[in-house]
């Protein structure tokens, strides 16, 4: 394995031991997760990359309990989430977790503000205003609640599915290629906005991603080859990410033709 994570002092925000996932039996199995041992810290930013199929998706839909594993633990908030049932693991995706994703799942008919709570309107819980202000306030988006998303850039429509992933105070934000729609300035603002949340909120987000330039905002990436872990590199570079891709992909076509 290649790169060494700098030792910090942040408690565990998820960890994943020993984590095997296969779909099928038998000789058609695919394994998708071939036992992954990973840590991510809470307050920090992790891009996950790696060849389409590599298992990215895969960990990300186990760790936030919305696809079960076929062994191993997953250790988040104390509890093991691999133990736990359906409406267990429900109340934790709408307490803890947020999610963001590639096309941003807003509501056309409601506006900006009203898409940014619904999770609380869904759940008759009130909003904690100074948390909305916040929120507003370091996404830029106090100019722009009143429109609905069809009046918003697609950097803006984002940002605002950003918030909506944010108010609920979620210990953990999954964001499933949340650039991937995007032109390079409305990623980069996205991105950007993202890093903020981190630094400012104190949010721990872990993103998927095939971009390099994209997990050169993260704090750290993890590049996944076929179901494991093959490297881990604090502060990544988009040279040093677009270079360790490169590889892999080379190191996989070499495999294929043998
Ligand atoms: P990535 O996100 O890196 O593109 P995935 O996690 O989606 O990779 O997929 C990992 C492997 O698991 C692939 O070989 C894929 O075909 C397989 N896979 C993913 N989901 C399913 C499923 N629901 N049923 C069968 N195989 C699946």
């Amino acid at each position: 394995m290649e790169g060494l994570v700098t030792p910090t002092i942040n408690p565990t925000a998820i960890e994943a031991i020993d984590l095997v996932k296969d779909y099928g039996q038998g000789d058609t199995a695919v394994h998708a997760l071939r036992g992954v041992n990973v840590r991510f810290e809470q307050g920090r930013f992790t891009a996950i990359m790696g060849p389409s199929g590599s298992g990215k998706s895969t960990l990300m839909h186990t760790l936030a309990g919305l696809d079960s594993a076929t062994s191993g633990r997953i250790v988040f908030d104390g509890a093991d989430i691999t133990k736990m049932n359906d409406n267990q693991l429900t109340l934790l995706r709408r307490h803890k977790i947020g999610f963001i994703f590639q096309s941003f799942n807003l509501l056309p008919m409601f506006s900006a503000e009203q898409n940014i709570l619904m999770p609380l309107t869904l759940a008759n819980e009130r909003p904690d205003r100074r948390w909305f202000d916040q929120l507003v306030r370091t996404l830029g988006l106090g100019e722009r609640l009143n429109h609905r998303p069809n009046e918003l850039s697609g950097g803006q429509q984002q940002r605002v599915a950003i918030a909506r992933a944010l108010i609920t105070k979620p210990a953990l934000v999954f964001a499933d290629e949340p650039t991937g729609n995007l032109d390079s300035v409305s990623s980069a603002e996205v991105l950007s906005f993202l890093k903020q949340s981190v630094r400012e909120l104190g949010q721990t987000i872990i993103m998927v991603t095939h971009d390099a330039v994209a997990a050169s905002y993260a704090d750290r990436a993890i590049v996944f080859a076929d179901g494991n872990i093959v490297a881990d590199v604090p502060n990544p570079t988009a040279e040093r990410m677009s270079d360790l891709l490169m590889a892999e992909r080379e190191r996989a076509t070499r495999a294929a033709i043998r």
